[in-house]
């Protein structure tokens, strides 16, 4: 059953009277929507006491000093000031920066308190929450209010030795490699990372690789919630990722006693002295290989049966070509897990970052340039990812699962990493199904990549909810603070896909820079790319003041959602006053939600348009595709990219919308020499 979503109607207190036919979810629906409500009133309506009460919280900046348009200054003069000439720079709302930092830090701060025995198997999640959302608030670019203060070298330590401490590896002999590799042992894809010799550390003291008899064993592992746990995709992600963050830090706090160890270039210092980026940074190193063998192991393999000819039998009904087994190329989330998109993705983006999913970072001369992936990246990977898009749009778990906004961030942000761009086949555009012809003579060639991009612009966009502003995670469902992440994280790749297609992509040479240490990968990254540009733009104007640098080159498409309405639900709705982030008003906060929040409002902020450029071609174009595919686009096209709040306030650094850490940290470990 259709539902006609009615808005939210202060006139009536209620929607469509008679109209509709009430069911659970419209009545939850508007429950929301009430709950949201009084966040939304016009703030210039509040008395000069409520405005106060604002200011007090941190909600409203404080009141500007007297000048010469407020002579006397008191309080009283400035407030009858703001009631008659409403100024709306200073009604702005402000992020809570420094309540939120305090939230997060207590992570490394302090001991968590009883109840999160409960996540006691969700520890590098916990820390990378914490680490990102905390990350993602130091911004040192607000010359007003400037952030102070980064984690200490000795928590920096103690959470690398807690991950650490996460990491479950074991030995395989020769019999349990697993199949998949095995069976690209002698051909031209031969698995040589798999094979590669391990230097194992030092300080885990692993001792060999060789068993009594003298046979080889690898060693593979993965980092479980907890010391002892099973090693866990998704556990693995969160650990990879927060080391990656620890790994590239250079704003350590050093204090005197750390000063007396410091001998953070001497990479040949025993563990102990290390400083905690290179503690990460070597854990990451030493960990490489094992991860890569654990990887594969999780990769589901059926290998479809070779056709004979030599079959003479005249019943025999003609071979019928074989197909592939459905679950071919999906990954578990743990030895015999269940198998879903977020394996695929977590998996795909570790590999990248650690630089074990390509097996040369170089390109052939061949023209489209062909990228070569390790098993990891083989095309039965991709398959399976295009079979989890359901005939909604999005992405479900698992082929034939509901769309649902993680694993539609999970699936769009695989292929962005696994499929180069001009492999993936676009429809719902117009009819292109003419085109999608393939080699047949490699059996795993025949795979044709077609996403349906309209479908899935159509469904996402439609997650933004009317009234509140805020994504829900699936159809009919309610609002939810942390799918500004993962509805918008996905949103914005998608909206670069467009660039894509319509020009202004990646296939704009002038774009190409070897200034930097930028790898083939990166160049198909529209994020990192610009993000290159704006260090050379930089660099040239070697600009004291770096305020506003992340403005100055527009990514070559708009966010395909209204930036402004997201905006207001973050800053309005999910902040707490005490500090940290929520689900909705009626929620409480949690390190989860206060992390993808604040990853939303990062994308919003950095990767969509300025005013000036939301009126060339390539908007109208992509905006058009929009509404004519979802019903909450009206009055979109004007301001699709408007702000919400104090801008220069509310900024926060931008993360990067595939790897979901900070864009300058995700450059830095692509640029590793591993
Ligand atoms: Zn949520």
């Amino acid at each position: 059953m259709v539902i006609q979503m009615p808005s939210f109607s202060t006139s009536s207190g209620g929607a469509g009277a008679g109209a509709l036919h009430e069911t659970d979810t419209t009545i939850l629906q508007k429950q929301t929507e009430k709950e949201c409500q009084p966040y939304f009133m016009d703030l210039t309506t509040l008395s000069s006491q409520e405005q106060h009460d604002l200011v007090r919280i941190g909600l409203l900046p404080e009141p500007l000093p007297p000048n010469e348009n407020n002579e006397t200054g008191s309080r009283e003069d400035y407030d009858q000031e703001q009631c008659n000439n409403p100024d709306k720079t200073v009604l702005e709302i402000q992020l809570l920066r420094e309540q939120h930092r305090e939230y997060l830090a207590q992570v490394w701060t302090r001991a968590l308190r009883a109840p999160f025995v409960s996540l006691d198997s969700s520890r590098p999640w916990i820390l990378y929450w914490c680490l990102q959302g905390y990350d993602l608030l130091y911004h040192n670019t607000d010359t007003t209010t400037k952030t102070k203060g980064w984690i200490t070298p000795q928590d920096g330590r103690k959470m690398v030795t807690t991950l650490e401490d996460c990491w479950t590896g074991y030995w395989v002999t020769e019999e349990e490699i697993p199949q998949l590799v095995t069976d690209h042992c002698s051909t031209d894809d031969k698995e040589e990372l798999f094979f590669q010799e391990h230097d194992d550390d030092e300080h885990r003291s692993a001792t060999t690789t060789k068993t009594t008899t003298g046979l080889p064993r690898y060693y593979c592992g993965g980092f479980g919630g907890g010391p002892g746990q099973m090693a866990h995709a998704a556990t693995t992600y969160a650990a990879v990722l927060a080391l990656c963050i620890l790994a590239t830090d250079d704003e350590e706090e050093t204090t005197e006693e750390e000063e007396e160890n410091a001998n953070e270039e001497d990479v040949d210092a025993s563990y102990t002295q290390l400083s905690y980026p290179l503690r990460a940074q070597r854990v990451l190193h030493e960990i490489r290989l094992p991860l890569y063998r654990w990887m594969c192991s999780l990769q589901v393999y059926h290998p479809t049966p070779k056709t004979t000819k030599t079959d003479t039998d005249p019943e025999h009904q003609p071979e019928l070509p074989q197909q592939p087994h459905k679950e071919e190329g999906a990954y578990r989330m743990q030895h015999d897990g269940e198998i879903d998109v977020r394996a695929t993705y977590t998996i795909a983006c570790c590999a990248t970052l650690l630089g074990v999913l390509t097996k040369t970072k170089t390109t052939t001369t061949e023209s489209p340039p062909k990228t070569n992936y390790t098993l990891l990246g083989r095309r039965a990977v991709m398959n399976f990812i295009i079979s989890c898009q359901t005939y909604e749009g999005g992405f479900g778990g698992e082929p034939y699962a509901e769309a649902h906004g993680g694993y539609t961030f999970c699936g769009v942000a695989a292929l962005t990493l696994l499929c180069p761009r001009h492999e993936l086949q676009w429809t719902g555009l117009h009819d292109n199904t003419e085109n999608t012809t393939t080699d047949d003579n490699n059996e795993e060639d025949d795979v044709v990549f077609r996403l349906d991009i309209a479908a899935l612009t159509g469904w996402l966009t439609r997650r933004q909810m009317r009234y509140e502003g805020g994504f829900s995670g699936r159809t009919n469902k309610l609002v939810d603070g942390c799918y500004s992440f993962w509805q918008g994280g996905a949103t914005a790749i998608v909206s670069s896909c467009y660039a894509d297609f319509y020009g202004g992509g990646e296939n704009n040479e002038e774009n190409e820079n070897d200034d930097n240490n930028n790898t083939d990968n990166d160049n198909h990254d529209p994020w990192l790319r610009r993000y290159y540009q704006q260090q050379q733009q930089h660099k040239q104007h070697d600009a004291d003041d770096n305020t506003g640098m992340d403005r100055t080159i527009d990514m070559p498409f708009p966010l395909l959602y209204n930036v402004r309405m997201l905006e207001r639900y973050i800053l309005l709705c999910a902040q707490e006053p005490t500090g940290g982030l929520r689900d909705k008003p009626s929620k409480s906060r949690d390190f989860y939600h206060t992390n993808y929040n604040l990853c939303g409002l990062s994308i919003a902020q950095h990767y969509s348009s300025s005013s000036s450029s939301s009126q060339n071609d390539t908007n109208t174009v992509a905006t058009d595709t929009v509404d004519n595919s979802g019903d909450t686009s009206s009055g979109r096209s004007a301001g699709i990219d408007e702000t919400f709040g104090d801008q220069q306030q509310t900024k926060v650094e931008a993360t990067h919308p595939v790897y979901n850490i900070r864009i300058d940290r995700v450059a830095k470990i692509l640029a590793m020499d591993w």
